[in-house]
């Protein structure tokens, strides 16, 4: 079995002015197809080649970097594109709201907490929103492609929401202004995803 690149659900230009077409094109179609076809060639002809993506990393050998890396960098995006969407932002509703507000007092406190993590990740990482079994909601960051579906890494539980701070990201549009992404990546989130996969995941 081969990972494919999963099509995009919207058009490049369609989460502008927040994130730009040119850094869509690029991060979707040479990236994540570069993260994809790194990781088929790291599985292929191992006992990998017949798991699931979830499985491969959340039973990795941490010292296996080539699939450590472009597996988490394939399932990293994979997310990431499924949490935004053209007709993004505003606040999360229902049993996600009620978490949030459970797990950090507010859902300006989660902004704040998130964005920090996201703002003071040195280098490249992501910055996620974990959801545990019982319900409970941790932020957390972490470097590179790593994700807290993998061994030791980050809050633990399943990113159900989150940002990519690799200069790849916003470069483009911001260059070094990463706090000004950060703040319009809230203008894209598809809330209604990421209640999915609380649901689906606590
Ligand atoms: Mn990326």
């Amino acid at each position: 079995m081969s990972f494919i690149l999963p099509d995009l659900k919207y058009a490049y230009n369609a989460l502008e002015p927040n994130i730009d077409a040119k850094t869509m094109e690029i991060h979707h179609g040479k990236h994540h197809a570069g993260y994809t076809n790194n990781l088929n060639a790291a599985i292929e002809g191992t006992p990998l080649a017949a798991k699931s993506i979830e499985d491969i990393l959340g039973n990795l050998d941490m010292n296996n970097k080539a699939v450590r890396n472009n597996g988490g960098g394939f399932y990293n995006h994979s997310l990431f594109w499924e949490i935004m969407g053209p007709n993004g932002g505003g606040t999360p509703t229902g049993d996600l709201a009620s978490a949030i507000e459970n797990s950090f007092g507010s859902f300006e406190n989660f902004k704040e907490q998130f964005s920090n993590a996201a703002k003071t990740q040195f280098g490249s990482g992501w910055a996620w929103l974990c959801a545990h079994k019982g319900g409970k909601l941790d932020v957390c960051a972490t470097p590179n492609q790593d994700n807290p579906l993998m061994p030791g890494v980050g809050c633990g539980g399943t990113p159900i929401l989150g940002i990519d701070v690799w200069e790849h990201a916003y470069y483009l549009n911001y260059q070094n202004r990463r706090p000004d992404y950060v703040s319009a990546f809230f203008n894209v989130i598809n809330w209604d995803e990421v209640a999915k996969r609380y649901n689906a995941n606590r």
